[in-house]
């Protein structure tokens, strides 16, 4: 199939040939026909489906159409609403819409919280067709009076479970309480949980309900590895395979904003570039740590689940979960920022001992089982009592006594001291088998 046959306009088709699509993705081709017939969906999709352009095209478009046909044609009013839970996934939808619409001639805004509210509102007041907004920013600015919804001709509620997870769903219920009754309204949702299908009822009316490859087939093109590792011993070990140059972009998820800046500090210390980006950075920094990984200027981007939501990074090669997430779905959203768009991909995670469990559901959601890497160059059991960054100098110590060098990943050496090796009586769970990739 290709755009042609989704009946697009011309502004549209010549905006996707720009950004080099051709084919439309599944959701694409379900979810298009269904919204440019005027009809309310129900999206069941992760990011890296292509779900953004799978609502943007099709609102532009009937945005664009509504306008030709001379409706309120002198007037700028936000027509489209555009409801996601974090800044990063907020200016990635715009972009979205800034590319898709490139011919179209609306004016779009992102307004989000963290950052000064002036030049939103001066934009606000210039006058805009499409928001993307975060819940928080929206509230305050419509409470402030600068915002009014009652044009709303499209609604999107994007990651649905995600609000909730932040717990946004007071926030999100106030806004579609504002919303004008006649309006089409768009729902996706990574997971289905019974609170997200009773959300989603509230909000659409006879919906299509668009279902996507589910998450265990959607990963099976990406590489996933293990390392059975202690927990101490893991920024040790994250340093060591990223020695390997192959590694060109990696993305690192760690469950606390702590965690992330513990790892980076280290990474920094091993020379290695890398940034973290979390809820307690201020909105520019962690708008300049996504641009410098963007632009290959850092490799490394270590981040937790919530900041990392929605950042969509071309070619991403590797994704690390240095911490297990206790939700198995978070794993797939993980790793499911690589192997984008038909590239291929690698995953790479470290379990520790109380992690055995979330491994566990983990498998079970994928449906297999990950490869296990044994053998790696790097004595980990020499270094457990160690605890970066106040031991790091200890560390660099007992490594220069022990005349140890590093080497490349995954390659299988003589060095009988890796994980399973466990010289030091630290306990190990699990049996793991020899040399996997
Ligand atoms: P999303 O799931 O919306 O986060 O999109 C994931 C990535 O796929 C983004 O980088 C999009 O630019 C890209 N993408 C979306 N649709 C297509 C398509 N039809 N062809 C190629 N790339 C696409």
């Amino acid at each position: 199939m290709t755009f042609d046959q989704l009946h697009l306009i011309k502004p549209i088709l010549d905006a996707l040939h720009t950004e080099g699509y051709t084919t439309p993705t599944p959701i694409q081709q379900q979810a298009i026909p269904v919204l440019l017939d005027g009809k309310d969906l129900l999206g069941c999709a992760q990011t890296g489906t292509g779900k953004t352009a799978a609502f943007a095209i099709p609102i532009l478009q009937l945005m664009h159409k509504n306008r030709l046909e001379g409706k309120e044609q002198n007037k700028r009013y936000i027509r489209a609403l555009v409801l996601t839970p974090t800044r990063e996934l907020a200016i990635q939808i715009e972009e979205s819409f800034s590319a898709y619409g490139r011919h179209c001639g609306f004016r779009h805004l992102t307004v989000f919280g963290g950052v000064s509210q002036k030049p939103q509102t001066d934009a606000l007041q210039r006058g805009i067709d499409i928001l993307v907004a975060t819940p928080g920013r929206l509230l305050d600015l419509m409470d402030q009076g600068y915002i009014n919804l009652k044009h709303i001709e499209f609604f999107v509620l994007d990651e649905a479970d995600r609000m909730l997870d932040m717990g946004f769903v007071h926030d999100v219920k106030k806004i579609i309480a504002k919303l004008p009754q006649h309006r089409q309204s768009l729902f996706f949702s990574a997971t289905m949980p019974k609170e997200i299908v009773s959300l989603s009822n509230s909000i659409l009316k006879n919906p299509v309900k668009v279902e996507v490859t589910p998450p265990s087939s959607t990963v099976d093109k990406i590489d996933q590895f293990l390392y059975f590792v202690g927990r101490k011993d893991k920024r040790l070990l994250l340093a060591d395979i990223l020695q390997d140059k192959n590694i060109k972009t990696a993305l690192v998820f760690t469950r606390t904003k702590h965690g992330a800046d513990k790892v980076t500090y280290d990474l920094h210390k091993k020379g290695i570039k890398s940034a973290a980006i979390h809820g307690n950075k201020s909105q520019n920094a962690r708008q300049n740590a996504l641009s410098q990984f963007k632009e290959g200027k850092i490799r490394v981007l270590v981040a937790t689940d919530i900041a990392a939501r929605g950042i969509d990074v071309d070619n991403l090669g590797h994704v690390f979960n240095f911490d297990l997430p206790n939700i198995a779905e978070t794993y797939v959203h993980r790793i499911g920022r690589t192997a984008r768009a038909g590239a291929s991909g690698t995953a790479i995670s470290f379990c520790d001992e109380e992690e055995k469990e979330y491994l566990y559901d983990i498998q079970k959601l994928i449906g297999k089982k990950i490869d296990i890497v044994e053998e790696h160059n790097y004595p980990l059991s020499k270094y457990v009592e160690t605890s970066p960054p106040s031991g790091d100098k200890q560390q660099q110590r007992q490594r220069k006594s022990n005349g140890q060098s590093r080497g490349g990943h995954g390659q299988s050496r003589t060095s009988q001291a890796g994980i399973a090796g466990n010289r030091s009586g630290k306990k190990f769970f699990g049996k793991p088998k020899l040399g996997s990739k």
